[in-house]
């Protein structure tokens, strides 16, 4: 379908197979981990330049964030960390959701897959999240209608709903899922859920080998605790799906582990699965940089370059799950380069056939 089509394509590499790809390296421990994405690629031997580009979270301009933008639609692709925005003034928008909604990055996925190695609450997860990325509770339409009174607008659209489900359940059919649950609360919000919801339901309808159900998010996230093996693929709404990621990356490792990946007909970013500024730990050599490297693998595996990709991705699950070196928020005692140090050293000894 040409919705496929789409959401495979790929910028065109530049000289020699290199893609050029921005970098917004962001706020918090966002600067340390991506010199350690830079310190494994240069390794790694990964065909990819960096267009660094830095965000101001002290000042109410744009410019910065207008050069970031047209940076990610001239590469196609971007990296980044979370971006603060540090201005008191309610006006002033976050930036993250700027990007998002100026790109049209209309999906968010994360990919929940356990590591054998890590300690945590769940183990055996293996859960794919979508969730809408632009519009429901993050609409940024807040105003005070009275004093004392203040009034928030939820947005969903029917024609985003619609590209959510039908993302969906193509996602599912190519990687061979085999059931879709759609997260709402449409008994409370009859309107707005419940256009999600009876859309969901009905592009279902054209993926009769896919089983489909619906769950409210209340009841979603204690069943997600106590009996997470039942799901599979799930869409929600934005606010459902930034709780839900949460929830799920708590139950298999915390906020340093897990990447996301945001998507749009045109462009495609990576960035850590739970969005952390992480401001408390920066600076301390102790953020885990394992959340970064795997979203520094996405984006290699969506430029098409899948074996550097892959020896990145078996350094990680060598030093994590094989060699135990971890940093404490997994509770190991290990120190953020010495894991980048033991991914290096896989790196540099891997076979490369190729
Ligand atoms: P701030 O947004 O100001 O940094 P916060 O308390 O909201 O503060 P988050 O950045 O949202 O913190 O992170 C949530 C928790 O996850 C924090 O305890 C943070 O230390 C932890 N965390 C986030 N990223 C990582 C990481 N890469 N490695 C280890 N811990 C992390």
């Amino acid at each position: 379908s040409p919705l496929v089509k789409k959401q495979q394509k790929i910028p065109v590499a530049l000289y020699g197979g290199r893609h050029a790809v921005t970098m917004l390296p962001g706020s918090g421990i966002g600067p340390e981990l991506m010199a350690y994405v830079r310190d494994v690629f240069r390794y790694a031997g990964a065909p990819v330049d960096f267009e660094t580009i830095n965000i101001n979270p002290n000042t109410d301009e744009s410019d910065d964030l207008i050069h970031a933008i047209t940076s990610i639609k001239r590469n196609g692709v971007a990296i980044k960390g979370n971006i603060e925005t540090k201005s008191e003034d309610t006006e002033v928008q976050s930036r993250n959701v700027a990007i998002r909604n100026e790109l049209d990055l209309f999906i968010n996925v994360l990919n929940c897959k356990s590591y054998p190695g890590v300690k945590c609450r769940q183990s055996n997860i293996d859960i794919v999240i979508i969730r809408q990325n632009t519009e429901g509770e993050y609409a940024m339409l807040e105003h005070e209608s009275v004093h004392g009174v203040v009034e928030s607008m939820k947005i969903v659209t029917q024609s985003n709903s619609e590209r959510v489900a039908r993302w969906a359940f193509e996602y599912a059919k190519r990687h061979g899922r085999k059931k879709v649950t759609i997260v709402h609360k449409a008994n409370i919000m009859k309107l707005s859920d419940g256009l999600f919801l009876e859309t969901s339901r009905r592009i279902a309808k054209e993926y009769p080998e896919i089983e489909h159900n619906d769950m409210i998010i209340d009841n979603c996230c204690m069943q997600l605790v106590s009996n997470p093996h039942q799901f599979d693929v799930m869409i929600m709404t934005n606010l459902y799906g930034s709780i839900v990621s949460n929830v799920i990356c708590g139950l298999i490792g915390g906020a340093g582990l897990l990447s996301g990946r945001n998507y749009g007909d045109h462009y495609a970013v990576f960035e850590p699965g739970t969005r952390n500024t992480g401001t408390a730990i920066a600076g301390k050599n102790i953020a885990n940089p394992i959340a970064m490297l795997n979203a520094s693998v996405d984006m290699l595996e969506h430029l098409g370059h899948q074996q550097h990709a892959d020896m990145i991705q078996q350094a990680i699950v060598k030093t994590i799950c094989e060699d135990n070196i971890q940093t404490p928020d997994l509770g190991g005692h290990h120190s953020s380069s010495d894991v980048v140090q033991r991914v290096i050293d896989h790196i540099v000894h891997s076979d490369r056939t190729w």
